[in-house]
């Protein structure tokens, strides 16, 4: 039996085919034990009138060999097409994706020369779950999905990545001063689990002012762990921080499968001109060799790598007069690393990697929730109404009762307006019409409920979308209206 471990492999568009050509050529004269599977994936495959950007088969590649090293791709204009790594993490539950971001200072040009952080990105929720909706003529919406399990699994991800790779603080963005209960949930798993950490320090801090510490002292940070959305922003911010997007790879890690990859994308306008640095896909390959236990051999990479940008062996992104020795293009760079395989960086600080070091971590059991009790109190009725005031419409709706069910209030994009809104406030097409049970906190059942809309109905209100009002063990599962 082969001793080799099976890869999928994409070339990607722009310039990932060079990149890509320049990492295995790399990676295999360091010694890898890689077996490739090549698949297509990207513009050419989205053109053909598929629109996740892969085909069919290619997904039996990937269920089969569960490790895809992947260049960037191209998403054509225009709507209709879907992006492929959104689909790629969600099929595959890769729910933890990590961007290591350092400074190379003094042979890289960065304003910040001591940085050597991680961020750990929830991949598969928030903003991501791509649920979005037009509900009137005035209105969209887009769902920002936080669960229970996605962030004990993201957080426990990321204090075991601490804890495993000496690593020793891990700090959590959040901006849970505004969503109490997204966020809220969060921060809140954030410290619980922290606990089981005594070793590690931890820090907590609202994303807006914590993005601004990272970009001005990132010296401070080890590892962050924070949502989707604030992560994929923040670790671009980041990895253009040390110099250039050209320098970060990233890896993508689920229970089962893991996907690897530079951060930046497929950069059309340096295509088939042998320029672009192929350093961040070299990364994410080195991560994947941790992966599948090659540490020795992802070491010796990292270290000729260090080494050649040690020796100002630079290419045009990286290049800068007085720092640079030598400007290079995209083979040539593989070749100069290739040459210094076996030695390592005498002033920048050398890697060590070892089958602990990895990027997996044992799966994350969640804990179950089903004893917590989930009581029915309410409903909020979003309508699409245009036909006067705040005033008019809490009159109207006033008078329409069903069995234990009342209008209590009615808000509009958050703000209360009824009873008692203010003047100034201004309002769009949707209204949020909250129904409980005028014996307040009571239970509601779901037939009053849907008695209440037909009851819209026959007004000729176009309901919108209904959402129901739940305590949690007696905690409201809900938010209050601002105002
Ligand atoms: P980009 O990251 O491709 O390029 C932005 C700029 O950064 C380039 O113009 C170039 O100056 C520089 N750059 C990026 N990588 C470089 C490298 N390796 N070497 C030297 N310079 C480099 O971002 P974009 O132009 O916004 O996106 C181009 C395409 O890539 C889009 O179709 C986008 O959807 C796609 N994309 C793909 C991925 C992915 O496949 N993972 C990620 C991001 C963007």
């Amino acid at each position: 039996m082969s001793d080799k471990t099976p890869i999928t492999v994409a070339y990607g568009d722009g310039i990932g085919p060079e990149i890509m050509e320049a990492t295995l050529k790399i990676i295999t004269a360091a010694g890898a034990r890689i077996e490739t599977e090549v698949i297509e994936v990207g513009e050419k495959v989205y053109l053909s009138g598929n629109s996740s950007g892969i085909a069919p088969e290619s997904w039996d590649s990937l269920r089969k060999t569960k490790v895809f090293l992947k260049a960037p791709i191209t998403t054509p204009q225009g709507s209709g097409y879907k992006s492929l790594n959104v689909t790629t993490r969600k099929m595959f539950g890769l729910y933890a994706n990590v961007r290591p971001c350092v400074s190379y200072h003094p042979f890289i040009k960065t304003k910040h020369p001591v940085m050597d952080l991680i961020i750990c990105r929830e991949n598969e929720e928030d903003l991501y779950a791509g649920i979005e909706y037009r509900q009137t003529r005035q209105v969209t919406q887009a769902l920002k999905l936080i669960s229970y399990p996605g962030t004990e699994k993201i957080i426990r991800y990321a204090f075991e990545f601490a804890s495993k790779n000496n690593r020793k603080k891990v700090t959590c963005f959040v901006k849970d001063n505004i969503m109490k209960i997204t966020d809220g949930l969060f921060h809140k798993t954030f410290v619980e689990i922290g606990e089981e950490y005594p070793d590690l320090e931890k820090e907590v801090w609202i994303v807006d002012i914590g993005a601004a510490k990272l970009a001005t002292t990132p010296e401070q940070f080890d590892v962050l762990v924070m949502e989707n959305l604030y992560g994929d922003i923040l670790s671009d911010v980041t990895a253009q921080m040390t110099g250039s997007v050209g320098l970060a790879g990233s890896a993508n890690v689920g229970d089962e499968f893991a996907m690897f990859e530079a951060i930046h994308g497929s950069a059309p306008r340096r295509a088939g001109q042998n320029k672009a640095n192929p350093s961040g896909l070299l990364l994410g390959a080195v991560m994947m060799l941790v992966h599948i236990g090659q540490p020795d051999v992802a070491a010796k990479v990292h270290n000729a790598w260090l080494k050649t940008l040690e020796e100002g062996v630079h290419t045009y992104d990286i290049f800068s007069e007085g720092v640079s020795k030598i400007a290079v293009g995209t083979r040539e760079f593989a070749d100069e690393v290739i040459a210094r395989l076996g030695q390592k960086p005498a002033i920048l600080k050398a890697v060590e990697y070892s089958s602990e070091s990895h990027h997996k971590v044992d799966k994350v059991n969640t804990k179950s929730l089903s004893a917590v009790r989930k009581d029915l109190v309410g409903v909020d009725v979003f309508l699409d109404w245009t036909s006067g005031s705040p005033d008019d419409l809490g009159n109207i709706l006033s008078k329409r009762k069903a069995d234990n069910l009342e209008l209590q209030q009615i808000s509009n994009r958050g703000v209360k307006v009824y009873p008692h809104g203010s003047a100034n406030i201004g309002t769009v097409d949707q209204w949020r019409c909250r129904y409980m049970n005028p014996d307040n906190g009571k239970i509601v059942t779901h037939g009053a409920i849907v008695e209440m809309l037909g009851k819209l109905r026959e007004h000729g209100f176009d309901f919108v979308k209904t959402e129901n009002l739940y305590n949690f063990d007696g905690e409201k599962g809900y938010s209050l209206d601002q105002g």
